[in-house]
């Protein structure tokens, strides 16, 4: 796994504690939030959709890029960007995050991320990784702590926990077998993980069915809990990738 990562990223055991705390008076305060590519989960596009009371379809219209190239498994969402030279986050502005209580996941764990691999019993099993980039002055201060434990305080452990769902998917074994997406099933990935509003309206008036009876939380999902709608979403491709009705 290390010879695979930059120089600046280093493999971070769980236990391991690192020195970091981000002070919103650092002179590098917001350089993180430009330059870079900001792949979004479908959990943080509920919730910055919600903050901004916006219907997923405009949300994607609005912020969001959908890309997928060659080597890919499934398409990728990314937030837009500024075009003001230094590639400024939508959200940035001079006071900091304007979304911040509804930040991404991935601006939640900076400098740390987490990647998870699914064992046999559908468990995750997490690795944990540092990034050490130069711009970034929060090393130098004296709070420590584990990723974990950064994590928690940060606010990721229900993004985690939505996001972890969906490796049944994303690591499905016949993914891991060679099943590739058909570009419809691309646009069913899109619309079902992160177009929710769009996917509700179609299930709702029957576009879209499952071949099963839907469960009481899948009727919450339809009534409007986006969490449940997001689950809903997964079985639904589960069925039309793979067959699977349970
Ligand atoms: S570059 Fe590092 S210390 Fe500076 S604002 Fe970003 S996370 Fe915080
Ligand atoms: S969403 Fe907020 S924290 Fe994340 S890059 Fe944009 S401005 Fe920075």
């Amino acid at each position: 796994m290390s010879s695979a990562l930059p120089d600046c990223c280093q493999p971070l055991a769980a236990e391991e504690k690192f020195r970091f705390a981000c002070q919103p008076g650092a002179t590098c305060f917001t350089d993180c939030c430009r330059q870079l590519d900001l792949a979004l989960t479908p959990f943080d596009v509920l919730r910055l959709k919600k903050r901004l009371k916006l219907d997923s379809g405009c949300f994607l219209e609005q912020y969001v890029l959908v890309a997928w190239e060659e080597g890919m498994i499934f398409p990728a969402c990314f937030l837009t960007m500024i075009d003001d030279g230094k590639a400024s986050c939508v959200f940035v502005t001079i006071q900091g995050c304007s979304v911040y209580a509804d930040r991404p996941a991935a601006c939640r764990a900076y400098p740390a991320g987490r990647g998870i691999s699914r064992r046999v019993d559908g468990s995750a099993e997490e690795r944990f990784v540092l990034l050490r980039e130069p711009h970034c002055l929060g090393f130098a201060e004296s709070a420590e702590q584990t990723a974990p434990e950064y994590f928690h305080a940060q606010g990721l452990t229900e993004y985690n926990r939505c996001n972890d769902q969906l490796l049944r998917l994303l690591q499905h074994p016949k993914i891991q077998a060679g099943f590739r997406l058909s570009q419809a099933q691309m646009d069913q990935y899109v619309m079902a993980l992160y177009n929710v509003d769009f996917f509700r309206q179609e299930m709702a008036d029957g576009r879209i069915a499952m071949r099963r009876p839907l469960a009481v939380a899948e009727l919450r999902a339809l009534a409007g809990d986006d969490e449940e709608l997001l689950l809903l979403g997964l079985r639904w491709l589960l069925q039309e990738y793979f067959g699977e009705t349970a």
